[in-house]
């Protein structure tokens, strides 16, 4: 197979979860709609649901998260199918592969707990199903930098690197492409993006919600694991690397694991860990549970770019708002010519990742009037927020799109994963202090101390 041909059966393990129910519906019509999905889907799990009962929990799917656009869920049901069983049971993938027929470049997307990857990755090549295949592994792709490993040299074995897609959603955001995008494409903030302007960076990933009646799979994963070893540290690589040579898929990800190899390894006193009050009462969360809801943490960057510069991130369930932002915030002007420059904190770049997708400049502009004051402005670009079908892509549309066709520029190669378990590493398996937090406030105050030598959190917009 090159790499560029297309696939032709999509099999999606865990057709009847959650993240199916939430995100996987919605992308295939929508998929099929732009005519990017015209192959057999699928859907192999353990319930038994008549076809009737598929097509009905894919309609409310739909309806739910999207809009049911009626030609295309026509065109998807006639494309969808199922193999009921256990991942545990080889015979499971017997039926499978006589249910794959001609297919013989099949993608298969692995959204199931992530404690059965390795079995249903050995049952796939021992029922003979993996050849010319792709593989499409839902995060966390392992739980620490061993298990990650030790789940890539299994699918080493099986699938050549060009055949396996990490998936990290958030690398399929429009508003994350955009980071990258709006620094390589401008000319303007490169002198500035460096140890010398900057004073230094935020990255708040902020969720009102608590644990959302998934208290088992979170209790299991908490913070560090759920969004800042993927999310949040795939974030900073696209604003701290260094620019690619190209748009190639692998230019650019050697960038991403050249940057994350210079951020050191977390030490306990650069962390702060919280849970919000109530969590251990929540349905599926152990009664003594130890497990952070919200971090607050500093990282350095050992580069000729980012030497001294703290990079901060915050990311916590329960707290006064949903939001998340990058906040790049340039150091003070020298208070020569006015004295009552911009004060610190004032001049920046923000990028609003949802829930609007924005891009805000941050200065200080004259006073009207006689005197030389100055007071803070904004210049805001909005992208707004989705549109509908056909206007902006969706994260899971991209990605299954770009899986299908075998571009992989959009998911994590296995150096850029490793990097990034070494740096949480050290801190993975803390059970040193847990601070407590009301929900709705913004964590726990000892986060405010971690930044308040760099001027505290920028405020909230
Ligand atoms: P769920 O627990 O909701 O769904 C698990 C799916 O796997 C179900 O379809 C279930 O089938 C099937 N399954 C589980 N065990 C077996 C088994 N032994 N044999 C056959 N089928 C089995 O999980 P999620 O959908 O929430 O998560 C799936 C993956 O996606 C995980 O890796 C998660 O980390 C990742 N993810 C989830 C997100 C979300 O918002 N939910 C967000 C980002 C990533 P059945 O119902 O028939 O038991």
């Amino acid at each position: 197979m090159t790499t560029r041909e297309s696939s032709d059966a999509l099999v999606f393990f865990g057709i009847t979860g959650d993240l199916a129910y939430k995100k996987i519906f919605p992308a295939l019509q929508a998929l099929v709609a732009r005519d990017r999905l015209n192959v057999p889907v699928i859907g192999v799990a353990r319930s038994q649901f008549s076809d009737a009962e598929l097509v009905d929990r894919a309609r409310a799917s739909i309806t739910e998260h999207d809009t049911l656009d009626p030609v295309a869920f026509q065109k998807l049901t006639g494309l969808l199918g199922h193999v009921w069983g256990n991942y545990t049971d080889p015979e499971t993938f017997v039926r499978l592969r006589e249910r794959l027929g001609n297919a013989t470049r099949p993608l298969f997307y692995l959204a199931v707990p992530p404690s059965l990857f390795p079995v249903v990755v050995k049952n796939l090549a021992d029922s003979g199903c993996t050849k010319g295949a792709r593989i499409v592994i839902e995060k966390p792709f392992g739980r620490d930098l061993a298990s990650a490993r030790a789940l890539n040299a299994q699918l080493t074995t099986i699938f050549p690197e060009t055949s396996i897609f990490r998936i990290d959603h958030y690398l399929g955001k429009e508003a994350v492409q955009n980071l990258m995008y709006f620094r390589f494409a401008n000319n303007f903030l490169e002198p500035l993006w460096n140890r010398h302007y900057v004073d230094n960076v935020q990255i708040t990933m902020a969720e009102s919600m608590g644990v959302a009646g998934r208290g088992a799979f979170y209790d299991e994963t908490g913070v560090i694991r759920d969004v800042i070893q993927n999310h949040l540290l795939q974030i900073i690589s696209y604003i701290a690397m260094e620019a690619p040579s190209s748009t190639w898929t692998e230019a650019i990800r050697d960038e991403q694991a050249k940057v994350l190899r210079t951020i050191r390894p977390l030490s306990t006193d650069a962390l702060v860990r919280g849970q919000f009050r109530g969590y251990r009462d929540e349905p599926g969360v152990a009664a003594n549970s130890k497990v952070p809801t919200f971090a607050a943490l500093q990282l350095a960057i050992d580069s000729w770019r980012w030497e001294g510069v703290p990079f901060f991130i915050r990311a916590g369930k329960a707290l006064e708002a949903s939001r998340t932002d990058v906040v790049v915030e340039f150091k003070q002007p020298p208070p020569v010519v006015f004295p009552q420059a911009a004060p610190r904190g004032a001049n920046y770049v923000r990028f609003r990742l949802s829930p609007d997708v924005a891009i805000d400049l941050g200065a200080y502009t004259k006073v009207p009037g006689e005197g030389m004051s100055g007071q803070p402005v904004e210049l805001s670009v909005v992208a707004g927020t989705r549109q509908g079908v056909g206007t902006r892509l969706g994260a899971y549309e991209r990605l299954i799109g770009d899986a299908m066709i075998g571009d992989a520029t959009l998911f994590a190669r296995q150096d850029v994963v490793e990097a990034a378990w070494a740096i949480v590493d050290p801190v993975i398996s803390d059970d040193g202090p847990l601070r407590q937090y009301e929900p709705g406030s913004w964590g726990p105050p000892e986060a405010d101390a971690l930044v308040a030598a760099a001027g505290g959190w920028a405020p909230p917009r």
